[in-house]
């Protein structure tokens, strides 16, 4: 048995000085024994001729046995060798032993390079131990008899076991250091050395007896050569099967593409007998991904843009597998290498490659060729299976995160912090609750634009995370409210302590662009268990401390039962206010738009309108933004659109062909099912989606753009029609204007009222409806409180006005006297 050095690392170097070395300490050796024996007598030339032709052969001849990635190659070299070792000179035996190897192993064989001298070196080291070991055993004399023979098999398996454990040991060094434990099953092959060992000494003695029982000898050699070869290649086939049931089983997992990956490419490089393997598959974004398993098992993951045009293996790609085999004609990089197609779903292809075969195949056939296609065929259903997965659960984490975290910012939502509060609540952790809002942020938005706006807020969010640190946890509520939770805070003193560092921390003023902007806020506090044990009544009272310290200028408040002292129609409105939506008291009222150019009524816009049992009439400017911050702005919107819709439906059954006007406010634009909603509305009152108009103001769209684009797409997709409000009170969408799926822009009334006597605010409205028309919208004036207004407008080209001096905002019934009335008239 011989144990040959299999595949190398990289560290060629490494290993030629070892080989170098070996080789040095085998010369020295037998220099030694020169000088003190004396240089062998005048050889016999013929037996040195045959031991070498035998040496060659056993030695190109070797039966390949794997073990499982490692393996060793059986010959029957042992047969020449004892032969030499009883007859011949050592050194004479040393130089025989090591040519018959360099012809076996370059010619036949065909290695090369580092791994054909280590192998050599290894030959020296092996001989020469062999013989020394019988000298040690026997002495310089033979004994003859059982007693030779025993000496003879002991030095024969004793430089066998060097031999293994060298080889183990340089591999272990270099390359694997889990190769000790494949040394137990590299020396399982023992008892066959103690087989050929003893063929040697049989043929010795026959040799001895009569010289052309060396004819019997190549018989003998030759049936044991095929038996042990079939012997091999039986148990080897055996093998292999079971080998690819494992893979299979392996693959079946709910593995994810790097799994299975992982798994093919250590079958690939196993059962073709490769250096590296390595897959190249598509991925989502049009780039490839290339996975390699090289060396000690080690696995590489890469990404490429673009793949070589030119490399080797690229017919794989097309579908068509690829061979190269050493000593073809070089393409590309490879001495050999096979590569396969992995058909994968969606109609891509992927590509399964090894490359590099190990010495002991002298290089990859036809017969590789299709083993590696029928592991690329198990391969391709797996991937296929494990693409699908990963897409999956890309899928499922991608919702998951839109669901709990701000796009703007990347900071927790409201949803995801009220569920990280109630959690720490429930475990009966103590904590703060901390609201903070931006004094004057709006005016920010207004004034330079929405960009600047969100860049801003990203970089509060930044600032508000660096100095919180891991004390907490900061997320985003959309607008400018931001809101941090503090785990571990027993006493308000601590709490506040963190408030005032992080209202510091927004002393000092942002930088963007060349701007330095100031965003100084204001801090409510609700502590935990002190003011509440759930998320929402911490969040409301955190709020209410928060609308104190804003009007009362005092920067970080902790709630206290005076602010509600302080506030306290504040909060009674809110309840007020529920119960009025929830008991449908809110009425809507109707104020006509009509045609500059016919005069006709073309729609009416819905208004609110909040009759308190107590204080009387409230303005919308107050109850809206009490609603806003109270939750209570989404059941409202939907009673205002109910009653519309309802009203609307019936003016069209009386023959009125007009729309009605609904307001929404910012909040609504970042609710997702709003156009659901709408669409299940207007069917129930059986309005056409066109006979519809929401209007919304630019800083609601501005508030989070592409949330509210979606939204509006939706609403336009159904047919909605879409208003702009308010215009020419903020300057921040002029460009974005022309994105939005919109229909009419309202002039906001505070230009429209005074253009009859200032020219600058003619002007406004001049431009503002020159840039309707080029964007194709209608224009509408709203606030039209006198003729002299009214004819201003007309000349300007408004198509629609609005206000006191055609009609109030009337109540329903008197809306729909008003409009027969008015046809009556017509
Ligand atoms: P807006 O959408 O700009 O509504 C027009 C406002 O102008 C109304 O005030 C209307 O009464 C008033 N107005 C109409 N013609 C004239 C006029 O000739 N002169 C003057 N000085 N004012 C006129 P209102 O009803 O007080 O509403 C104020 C704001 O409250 C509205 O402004 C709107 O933003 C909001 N609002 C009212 N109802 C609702 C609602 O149902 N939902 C939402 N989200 N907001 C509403
Ligand atoms: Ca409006
Ligand atoms: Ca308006």
């Amino acid at each position: 048995m011989m144990t040959k050095v299999r595949g190398w690392g990289r560290p060629d170097a490494r290993v030629a000085t070892l080989s170098l070395w070996l080789g040095v300490a085998t010369v020295a050796a037998h220099a030694l024994r020169v000088r003190t024996v004396g240089l062998p007598a005048a050889p016999d030339v013929v037996p040195l001729a045959i031991l070498l032709v035998a040496f060659a052969l056993t030695e190109g001849f070797a039966i390949h046995v794997r073990v499982r990635r490692g393996g060793h190659a059986m010959s029957l070299s042992e047969i020449p060798m004892v032969l030499g070792l009883l007859s011949v000179d050592p050194t004479l035996l040393l130089c025989v032993r090591l040519i018959g190897g360099v012809v076996g192993l370059s010619v036949l064989r065909r290695q090369r390079g580092v791994k054909l001298g280590f192998n050599i070196a290894l030959l020296g080291v092996q001989t020469t131990a062999a013989t020394v070991l019988l000298r040690m055993l026997a002495g310089p004399v033979l004994p003859s008899g059982p007693q030779e023979w025993l000496y003879v098999l002991i030095a024969m398996l004793l430089s066998d076991v060097i031999a293994a454990v060298l080889v183990t040991a340089v591999i272990a060094l270099h390359d694997d250091p889990s190769e000790w434990r494949r040394l137990p099953s590299t020396l399982r092959g023992l008892p066959l050395v103690a087989i050929t060992t003893s063929i040697g000494l049989i043929s010795a003695l026959a040799i001895e007896r009569d010289a052309r029982a060396i004819a019997l000898l190549a018989v003998v050699c030759a049936v044991t050569y095929r038996a042990y070869r079939a012997f091999v290649h039986q148990s080897q086939g055996h093998q292999q099967v079971e080998e690819l049931y494992a893979f299979t089983r392996a693959l079946d997992g709910p593995l994810d593409t790097r799994g299975v990956a992982r798994i093919v490419l250590e079958q690939a490089r196993d059962q073709l007998r490769a250096e590296r393997a390595e897959l190249i598959i598509p991925d989502a974004g049009g780039a490839h991904v290339r996975l390699r398993m090289h060396g000690a098992n080690i696995f590489e993951i890469g990404t490429a843009e673009a793949l070589p045009e030119t490399a080797w293996w690229q017919p794989a790609r097309g579908g068509e597998p690829v061979l190269v085999a050493k000593g073809s004609r070089v393409i590309g990089s490879v001495e050999d290498g096979i590569a396969v197609p992995v058909p994968l779903n969606d109609g891509e292809s992927g590509v399964l490659l090894v490359a590099d075969s190990l010495p002991d195949i002298p290089t990859f056939g036809e017969q590789h060729v299709r083993l590696f296609q029928a592991l690329a065929n198990h391969a391709s259903l797996s991937l296929t299976k494990a693409r699908l997965l990963d897409d999956l659960r890309r899928e499922v984490a991608q919702k998951e995160h839109l669901a709990n975290y701000d796009p703007l910012t990347g900071l927790p939502n409201r949803q995801r912090f009220q569920a990280l509060t109630d959690r720490l609540r429930s475990a009966g952790t103590p904590v703060a609750v901390l609201l903070m809002d931006l004094d004057r942020f709006k005016d920010v938005n207004d004034a330079l634009g929405h960009d600047v706006g969100d860049q801003l807020l990203r970089l509060v969010g930044e600032r508000l995370q660096e100095r919180l640190g891991d004390r907490g946890t900061v997320a985003r509520f959309g607008g400018d409210e931001f809101a941090v939770l503090l785990p571990n805070i027993r006493t308000r003193e601590v709490a506040i302590a963190v408030g005032d560092d992080l209202g510091a921390a927004m002393e000092h003023p942002i930088p963007i662009g060349h701007l330095r902007l100031n965003a100084r806020c204001s801090i409510g506090i609700a502590l935990a268990p002190e003011h509440g044990h759930d998320a929402k009544t911490l969040i409301q009272r955190a709020d209410v401390a928060m609308y104190v310290a804003k009007t009362t200028h005092t920067g970080v408040r902790v709630y206290t039962s005076d602010d509600d002292r302080n506030s306290p129609r504040r909060l009674a409105m809110v309840a007020d206010l529920r119960e009025a939506i929830q008991r449908h008291d809110l009425v809507v009222v109707f104020q006509p738009k009509l045609s500059t150019a016919t005069g006709a009524v073309v729609g009416a816009e819905a208004l609110a309108r909040w009759h308190h049992p107590e204080h009387g009439f409230v303005p919308p400017d107050e109850f809206i933004p009490l609603a806003e911050h109270s939750g209570l702005i989404r059941p409202l919107t939907l009673h205002v659109l109910e009653v519309s819709l309802r009203r609307c439906a019936a003016w069209r059954r009386a023959g009125h062909d007009i729309h009605v006007a609904v307001n929404l406010s910012p909040n609504s634009l970042q609710e997702s099912d709003l156009p659901d909603i709408v669409a299940r509305l207007l069917g129930q009152a059986g309005v056409p989606a066109s006979a519809l108009t929401l209007e919304i103001t630019e800083s609601s769209i501005m508030a989070d753009p592409t949330g509210a684009l979606v939204i509006l797409d939706r609403l336009h997709a159904l047919g909605v029609k879409l208003a702009i409000d308010d215009f020419g009170t903020g300057y921040s969408s002029l460009g974005r204007l022309r994105e939005l799926p919109i229909h009419e822009m309202k002039i906001d009334r505070s230009f429209v009222q005074r253009i009859a006597v200032d020219h600058r605010d003619r002007a406004v409205v001049r431009s503002a409806v020159q840039l309707g028309h080029a964007l194709d919208l209608m224009v509408v004036a709203e606030g039209v409180e006198d003729e002299e207004t009214l004819h201003h407008l007309r000349q300007e080209g408004c198509n629609l006005v609005q206000g006191f001096y055609i009609s109030k905002p009337l109540p329903a019934d008197e809306f729909a006297n008003w409009l027969s009335a008015r046809v009556g008239v017509a």
